[in-house]
């Protein structure tokens, strides 16, 4: 009984979750749209590779400057495989973001991404910046905590956010009747 108990104890110590792509199985898959006819994957079909060509791995654009006239003050510009067929497979993605002077990328998480923990990035300066971020998918996906929280449609239950948050009723009846932007 001993053994089976330490065997359970290192069996849940040794255990991590996998949020990020799996490794690749070839160079490379560049993606093309669902052709017609084809069943559903859970993915994005291969183009074929003799017509691979280095523009499915040419993405031009993180050059310009987002317009970062909104609430936040800041807007992200996402590079992944919707706007750059050829990461498909490859398990990484990049974003642009822009702010304006303390502009703000509010807390959020990426579920399909290792950079998943809630963090947030703020211009803590008086003029414009810039961050270029890295991401481990391919397709990271993006989770505002404020918007997920307080702008779902279907609303989350006032008395289950006034007992999460610990505040009063006609607080979250504000924050629900909010308009969240979106810097996505
Ligand atoms: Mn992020």
């Amino acid at each position: 009984m001993k053994i089976i108990t330490v065997c359970m104890i290192l069996a849940m110590a040794f255990t991590f979750s996998h949020a990020s792509d799996p490794s690749p199985l070839q160079d490379f898959c560049v993606a093309i749209d669902d052709p017609k006819n084809a069943l559903f994957v859970n993915g994005k079909f291969c183009k074929n590779p003799n017509l691979v060509s280095a523009d499915d791995f040419l993405y031009r654009g993180l050059n310009k400057a987002g317009n970062t006239e909104n609430p936040l003050g800041s807007v992200v510009t996402a590079v992944n495989v919707a706007q750059l067929k050829g990461l498909n497979t490859l398990g990484i993605s990049a974003a642009r973001i822009d702010f304006a002077p303390y502009g703000l990328n509010p807390p959020h998480t990426h579920p399909r991404a290792t950079e998943g923990l809630i963090h947030f990035q703020q211009n803590v300066g008086n003029t414009n910046a810039i961050a270029f971020a890295g991401l481990s998918s391919q397709n990271p996906g993006v989770i505002t905590i404020a918007n997920a929280v307080f702008g779902s449609d279907p609303k989350i239950s006032v008395d289950v956010l006034k007992k999460a948050f610990q505040v009063e009723e006609n607080l979250i009846n504000y924050l629900q009747s909010q308009f969240w932007w979106d810097n996505n």
